[in-house]
């Protein structure tokens, strides 16, 4: 356990204030002891010292002019952190919180994430700390076109191929992509998460969500269960959370909750997701304009959140579906889970449920599914859309949804038996972070000291 204690001082003196990141690395290094006591040879190989440190990091300016001609400055980052599998792969986030920490958590995820789907994909992650509220379509447009003025030499179809996160959609993406073809002159599949129109993958905008309660499924089928009748909590009114819901429903379950960064909807008879997709989707306004269509759904604003949690995690529910944003799910609001009877909890977003939460769920022994497995199908699905791109075919639906469904069991199964294989059976969290590392240090100490 010395090496922890060790990495993790480095990395503080090394990278200054990057809490998430040391947060995620802690996260990884306490699972992988039981495979670095039995396998040696990864300490001496160095594959941690190699694999906490990004292969590269790109930081730049990004410079807009407003509708009223107002000159604006914001951040932008690629971190481009390991290619042992492929070539990087991960979302790009526009949200104010984002910094070099954030971005740094998010992709050191992804590796362990993209090698657990078992596809050729490294990982990074990338975004701007730029907050799309409010801006019109011109705004947006012109900030991805200077986002891309300075990214667009860094990525490419076989090198880095982004997609969508936080505040970066469809919309975004084709912006993002019209100005990366007028100055490579190449149409190439260097983004996923493209409109159907030129070149996206049918249920690719449908996959996390979709993955997330596929993963659920495997997780109860174990335990001889199933989510037909379920009752389930939803955090988030975005893209991974309303596709959540969508799967929710279509598999005999009702999401009761969902919210957003202004608060938090409960609709005792299930959400009206048609109404939310109007509103997140479309109109892009906040989830109180819910309330007004159903006078008999509790509305909590965020700023009533109880002080150490969240609003939708104090309701009684069977599973808890979290896909907002990262630590947003305390120990007291798991504990407030646990009270209510809570028996699965399956993570849409990316480490959205804190150190001492995870605790509480893995010593209760409920079904947990940690956002690195449970949420792969979003990257995995983007692989899919790559492969379409490259042969020039187009799939349709079911033959996509076929696939990630297949990928998200096979993420269950490779986890599960890592879990058993080093006597934690049934710890998903050990399982994932051990069936992904392996993956990816093995490929580096085959291509040697890179
Ligand atoms: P969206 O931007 O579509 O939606 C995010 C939702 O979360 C919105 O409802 C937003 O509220 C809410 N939210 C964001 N930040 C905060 C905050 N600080 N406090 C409260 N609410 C917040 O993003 P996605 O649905 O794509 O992403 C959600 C999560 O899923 C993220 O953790 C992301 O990294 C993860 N993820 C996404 C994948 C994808 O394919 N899109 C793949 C794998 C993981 P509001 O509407 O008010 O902004």
């Amino acid at each position: 356990m010395k090496y922890i204690h060790q990495t993790i001082s480095d990395l503080m003196r090394s990278s200054p204030a990057q809490t998430e990141f040391y947060q995620a690395v802690e996260e990884v290094l306490n699972s992988l002891a039981p495979l670095l006591e039995k396998h040696t040879h990864y300490q001496q190989q160095a594959i941690i010292q190699r694999i906490v440190e990004p292969e590269r990091q790109i930081m730049f300016r990004v410079p807009w002019v407003d509708d009223d001609g107002q000159i604006h400055v914001n951040k932008g980052y690629r971190i481009e952190f390991n290619s042992s599998l492929g070539p990087y792969k991960g979302g790009l986030r526009f949200h104010p919180s984002v910094n070099a920490g954030i971005i740094k958590f998010l992709g050191f995820e992804q590796i362990f994430k993209n090698a657990l789907t078992g596809l050729p994909l490294g990982g990074g992650k990338g975004g701007a700390n730029f907050d799309p509220k409010g801006r019109s379509d011109g705004e947006i447009m012109r900030f991805c076109q200077s986002f891309i003025t300075e990214l667009f030499r860094h990525i490419g179809p076989t090198t880095d191929v982004p997609a969508g996160d936080i505040g970066v959609g469809a919309r975004e993406i084709g912006y993002m992509f019209g100005q990366y073809k007028r100055l490579t002159g190449n149409y190439d599949g260097v983004f996923t998460g493209k409109s159907l129109l030129w070149g996206g993958s049918l249920a690719r905008k449908e996959a996390t969500g979709y993955g997330t309660v596929y993963f659920a499924e495997c997780m109860l089928k174990e335990r001889k269960d199933s989510l037909n009748g379920k009752r389930c909590l939803v955090s988030g009114a975005g893209n991974v959370a309303i596709y959540t819901m969508e799967k929710l429903y279509q598999l005999g379950a009702t999401p009761i909750t969902c919210s957003d960064s202004s608060g938090t909807i409960y609709h005792d008879r299930g959400i009206d997701l048609k109404l939310v997709k109007q509103l997140k989707e479309k109109q892009r306004v906040s989830l109180a304009h819910y309330a007004e269509s159903y006078p008999e759904a509790i509305y909590t604003e965020a700023a009533h959140y109880p002080e150490d949690g969240h609003a939708v995690w104090r309701y009684r529910a069977d599973a808890a579906f979290p896909c907002a944003t990262q630590n947003e799910l305390t120990l007291m609001d798991a504990k407030a889970l646990l009270t209510n009877d809570c028996k699965l909890v399956s993570e849409g977003a990316n480490m959205p449920s804190t150190k001492a939460a995870v605790d509480a769920f893995i010593d209760a022994k409920i079904a947990y599914g940690p956002s690195k497995a449970a949420n792969a199908g979003g990257v995995a699905t983007s692989q899919l859309e790559m492969a379409q791109n490259a042969s020039m075919q187009k799939w349709t639906f079911e033959q996509v949804d076929e696939q990630l469904k297949q990928i998200m069991q096979n993420i269950f199964i490779s986890s599960s038996h890592a879990a058993k294989e080093f006597g934690h059976e049934g710890n998903l969290v050990l399982g994932a972070n051990i069936a992904g590392f392996r993956r990816v240090a093995d490929a580096m100490i085959e291509q040697g000291v890179v």
